[in-house]
């Protein structure tokens, strides 16, 4: 009785402390969660990829470890409920009987003795092994966690090996495998009856501070997690930033996120779901080189914030913080300094491997608008490369009509004029790095050559082309975005322009998946898709192309993690005669960043070891001879980074280069 109205008053203080926790959530600006016929299959299956532990197999020690807790600690809860349902049950409908009592004994045990191994597998990574990302954040709570886990383990089996001993060890409890064979150990004491009351005391005091602590401390991820995991599928692509209504007719006089109110709910709710595992810590590049960021402390800073914020004041933080961390205004900058913020390549890493799919990077894309926007807080060097867009077009600060300067020695590349109709199949779309930067401009010429090859009718924009507006968004200058994005968007609707051919990714995922926010709505191919696609159609004759070299392809954050596309330049690459493909240990959606994303390009990098230095160090491991790239950005900083090593004899080039190589020499550059 007494235990059974101790729980109700617990049950009723864990709905009390969430809903005050859901009072914070509701503080957030609106964002479209809803669940439709289109998009429940999607929620539906990231829902289950939470809930079957797949997001957190992401890392598969962990995840193993994580596995160990979280399905014997669901099975042992069915099973205590079933068993309580039973003892309420008048004696006629009782049901835990014969093999259906002797089934549940025998899963109970079981999973009791893979919730131990758990716990014990937990406490060895936190305290003995010391895994980097979680030693930096251990704080007193994991113990109480681990310790109220491995209390209601340890008593469960104690209080059942003593029930054992009372009734005098029947021959059906053998199936109490744990149970039964520990109860032997009992059998002589004097006090079994006490023992058993003291441990089944122990047991649910221990159930009832774990329901004390769900709420409190991050183990609420167990409730917060399956619901934002539900809700993570957006109504816009991966490689899209949240739109802005138009700047120069709004009435909003603020952008960007400052305060609690200024996130979205489903931002705020995310802060919540953390589990504070610091996965994105261990591979977020400006972490890893020693910049101030790390994604994990953005998301618990938000939530520290919301905490210290809610009009109670009585809501803990995500996790414990230090007692002189204090909060006193309610922006999220008196905890997160703009250093952090800038030092993000927005590479997506962390939103990648977090098993609860936060979306952090939409908080740090969202609070550079602020600081952009709003503080004109931004690294100096960038508003050089604001300057050049806003005046040349191009952040690189060169003449716009020298844009086509890269076609001269070649016969047949039409330059459109941006105000008539196009009459191409295709427009090659160049971008700014791959019509000023000398290197890059290799890129375009090989790319223009292999269309050419192909007999592909394309055509440029030459001067009527312009930034697409990446690096202003990026950095949170969604004006100066508008600006030349508005531009692009009427003058390629104004021409008709169905299908756009690019080798930056950045340009890729900026037409494709942000200039429908503004009307524009093309077919977008990346050059790496568009050559494989050559490639097996056989409009590209392979018959000769050779590579006699060991390549490792470099992904490209935009190409890959906000767009998925990593096997075409891989298919590229291997479509070559001869060629030994390797792969560095991060490839794939797991690949390092080379530093320049997210206008990262047009920043000095002061702090810690450069990105690209540590990318090219991974990439030359490898042994490879050649490093291929299909990003102009990639190209210049691994390039960089492969010879900061003293490795100019690693040949380091966008795929399209070593194709037309293979094609042209069969490989023969130095
Ligand atoms: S997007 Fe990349 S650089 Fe930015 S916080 Fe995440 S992992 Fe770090
Ligand atoms: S944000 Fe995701 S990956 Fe990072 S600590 Fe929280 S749960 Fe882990």
């Amino acid at each position: 009785g007494i235990f059974y109205t101790l729980l109700t008053i617990t049950f009723l203080a864990v709905g009390y402390l969430f809903s005050l926790r859901a009072q914070n959530w509701e503080r957030g600006q609106p964002d479209n969660r809803r669940t439709t016929k289109k998009n429940f299959k999607h929620r539906l299956e990231a829902f289950r990829s939470g809930v079957w532990m797949r997001t957190l197999l992401r890392d598969g020690a962990a995840g193993l470890m994580h596995s160990f807790i979280y399905f014997p600690f669901l099975i042992l809860f069915a099973v205590t409920n079933m068993v309580i349902l039973n003892e309420l049950m008048p004696e006629s409908l009782k049901f835990l009987h014969g093999t259906a009592y002797q089934a549940l004994a025998v899963t109970a045990d079981v999973a009791g003795v893979g919730f131990l191994i758990g716990i014990g597998w937990a406490f060895f990574r936190r305290y003995i092994q010391r895994v980097y990302r979680i030693r930096i954040k251990s704080r007193p709570e994991d113990v109480v966690i681990l310790g109220t886990f491995a209390v209601i383990g340890v008593t469960g089996f104690l209080t059942e090996a003593f029930r054992i001993a009372l009734i005098g060890r029947p021959t059906f409890e053998k199936w109490s495998v744990v149970g039964y064979p520990l109860s032997y150990l009992f059998e002589n004491n004097t006090h079994m009856s006490g023992w058993h009351q003291t441990f089944w005391i122990m047991h649910s005091l221990a159930f009832i501070a774990f329901l004390l602590i769900l709420p409190t401390t991050k183990l609420r991820h167990m409730l917060t997690s399956p619901v934002n995991m539900y809700l993570s599928p957006r109504d816009r692509p991966k490689g899209a930033m949240k739109p802005l209504p138009n700047l120069e007719t709004t009435s909003l006089e603020s952008f960007g996120a400052n305060v609690i109110e200024d996130f979205t709910w489903k931002q705020l709710l995310d802060t919540d779901a953390c589990t504070v595992c610091g996965r994105c810590t261990s591979v977020c590049p400006a972490h890893a080189t020693g910049k101030s960021l790390d994604p994990r402390e953005i998301v618990l800073k938000v939530g520290h914030v919301m905490a210290a914020t809610h009009p109670s004041g009585s809501v803990s933080p995500v996790v414990g913080q230090d007692a002189e961390l204090t909060v006193s205004s309610g922006s999220v900058f008196e905890r997160i300094s703009s250093e952090e913020i800038w030092a993000c390549t927005t590479c997506k890493a962390c939103d990648d491997i977090c098993p609860v799919n936060i979306e952090i990077l939409d908080k740090i894309l969202d609070m550079r608008r602020y600081l952009s926007l709003m503080e004109s807080d931004f690294p100096s060097e960038l508003g050089n490369a604001y300057r050049s867009m806003e005046n040349q077009g191009n952040p690189w600060g060169m003449n716009q009509s020298e844009r086509a300067d890269w076609a001269k020695g070649l016969v047949g590349i039409d330059i459109l004029d941006g105000s008539s109709p196009v009459d191409h199949e295709y427009l090659y779309w160049v971008g700014c790095a791959g019509s000023f930067d000398d290197k890059n401009k290799k890129v375009t010429i090989a790319t223009a050559k292999l269309l050419q090859r192909a007999g592909i009718d394309f055509a440029i924009l030459g001067p009527s082309e312009q930034c697409t507006g990446d690096p202003a968004r990026r950095s949170g200058n969604e004006y100066l975005f508008q600006m030349l994005a508005g531009a692009n968007v009427e003058s390629l609707n104004g021409m008709g322009v169905k299908k756009i051919i690019t080798q930056c990714p950045h340009c890729f995922n900026t037409l494709q998946n942000e200039y429908p926010q503004l009307g524009g709505h093309y077919e977008v191919i990346h050059h790496s898709q568009f050559l494989e696609h050559l490639i097996d159609t056989g409009r590209l004759d392979m018959t000769d192309a050779s590579l006699d070299e060991r390549v490792v392809y470099h992904d490209s954050c935009y190409l890959g993690r906000h767009n998925d596309v990593y096997e075409a330049p891989r298919r590229v690459i291997g479509s070559l005669k001869g060629v030994d493909i390797v792969e560095a240990p991060r490839n794939g959606n797991k690949g390092m960043c080379c530093g320049a994303g997210g206008a990262r390009m047009w920043m000095e990098e002061h702090v810690g070891t450069k990105v690209n230095t540590e990318r090219g160090r991974e990439l030359l491991a490898t042994g490879a001879s050649r490093v291929a790239t299909a990003c102009p950005f990639c190209y210049i900083m691994i390039d960089d980074g492969v010879k900061e090593h003293g490795r100019d004899d690693v040949v380091v080039a966008d795929i399209s280069i070593h194709l037309l190589d293979a094609l042209e020499r069969g490989g023969s550059i130095s």
